[in-house]
């Protein structure tokens, strides 16, 4: 027997991806031209499939703190928070975002999936009963594992499912409800203000990642929670640099008065190296920036109604609301895999999402905008679209 037997399957439908072209999991950039363009095998492409909301990866300032972060403080920390890896910088970034985030206090991590694990391994524990929505990110379905915590799954996006279930639960135990504020498969953003209500029916705790919603969604840019006007209900939130703050790193937040033990009870704070010098001074930099810019908001946000009109002109179907996602249904995985190869010809990068890692079977090419398109390019998507929806009516009649 071999020891990769049990990916037979998976291995069999990659080789079938494999086959229609491009491998869409492997996808190499070879040079970055900008935050919306790169060479790809050959061609220069647009990036409408990059989790960069707010286009700040080049941004002159973020790029000059890093650099220069590096140069003082080096390129690595060699250790964790809890021996050598504690720098000046890292918590200056948490003392920062804490004051944007207006919560008492606030932990940096490694990177965005370690802090779920982090945040949930450390917040709930075997004699803890977690209640997560069935659509969650893999880092926290991981960080459940990871917290030996009981978990029931509710339905995505489903208040009363929710009440249902911890209306069965029985009393004495803690309980942790865990949800996302924009999911980023389809583009959908939760019913916070209502799970709130369910949250405080059962006393029990929320904990929101707000990972793709982050200097998007809210006023100032805190999130869905802040949108919805329910920060007040909200206990935990997690969030990631990879995204809106274009660097590499995550974070968790909260008012509790005894958080700050997670720095010697949770695990994955403790047992792994600390966020490097530039990736700090980089994310401290955006932070910075996306406090005091609204004019980065107002971008993405009219990038993604331009988008989501156009598509839907087109005959597309798009899953969600306009939003910086743009998740286009499609019938079936061979559709879907020749589209994605049919756009990458016609030089526009998107992801694919086949399942497992979709909710409900769907196969979609998942669209996100950033700040940094600009509305020229946008249409120039379009117009490849276009293209795309006569190869696919093509392809529908061979
Ligand atoms: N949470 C969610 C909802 C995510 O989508 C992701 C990554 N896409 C993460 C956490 C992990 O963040 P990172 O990639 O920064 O580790």
């Amino acid at each position: 027997m071999d020891i990769f037997d049990k990916y037979a399957t998976i291995i069999g439908r990659h080789d079938k991806v494999l086959e229609a072209g491009t491998d869409p999991f492997a996808v190499r950039v070879d040079e970055m031209l900008s935050a919306t363009e790169a060479m790809i095998g050959g061609r220069r492409t647009i990036l409408l499939g990059t989790n960069n909301y707010l286009g700040l990866t080049f941004d002159p300032t973020a790029i000059d703190a890093s650099v220069e972060a590096a140069r003082r403080d080096g390129t690595g920390t060699t250790g964790s928070r809890i021996a050598n890896g504690n720098y000046a910088q890292h918590q200056e970034l948490e003392l920062e975002l804490a004051a944007f985030l207006k919560r008492r206090s606030c932990m940096v991590f490694t990177t965005g999936y370690q802090a779920n694990l982090a945040m949930i391994a450390g917040v709930a524990g075997p004699r803890d009963v977690i209640f997560m929505d069935s659509d969650s990110h893999a880092s926290i379905y991981d960080g459940c594992t990871l917290s030996g915590a009981k978990v029931i799954r509710f339905r995505h996006n489903d208040p009363d499912d929710l009440d249902r279930r911890l209306a069965r639960s029985p009393e004495g135990e803690c309980k942790l409800i865990i949800v996302e504020g924009l999911y980023s498969i389809l583009g959908d953003t939760a019913p916070l203000k209502a799970f709130a209500e369910v949250k405080k029916k059962h006393g029990a705790w929320l904990m929101v990642d707000e990972a793709h919603s982050l200097g998007v969604y809210g006023g100032e840019g805190r999130g869905v929670a802040e949108a919805q006007d329910c920060e007040a209900d909200v206990d935990f939130v997690v969030g990631t640099f990879s995204k809106s703050l274009a660097a590499i790193g995550g974070f968790g937040a909260a008012n509790h008065p005894r958080f700050d033990c997670l720095r010697f009870c949770s695990r994955p704070y403790m047992f792994t190296a600390s966020p490097s010098p530039a990736s700090i001074a980089s994310a401290r930099a955006s932070l910075r920036r996306m406090a005091n810019d609204p004019n980065l908001r107002a971008a993405i946000w009219n990038n993604a109604e331009r988008l989501h009109a156009g598509l839907r002109q087109l005959g597309y179907t798009v899953a969600a609301a306009p939003g910086p996602v743009a998740a286009i249904r499609l019938p079936d995985e061979a559709t879907a895999v020749a589209a994605w190869n049919r756009l990458l010809q016609l030089g526009v990068y998107v992801n694919l999402a086949v399942p497992p890692g979709t909710p409900n079977g769907a196969c979609l090419l998942r669209c996100s905008l950033s700040a940094a398109h600009a509305p020229a390019q946008i249409d120039e998507v379009l117009g490849r679209f276009e293209r795309l929806s006569q190869s696919l009516r093509e392809l529908a009649t061979a």
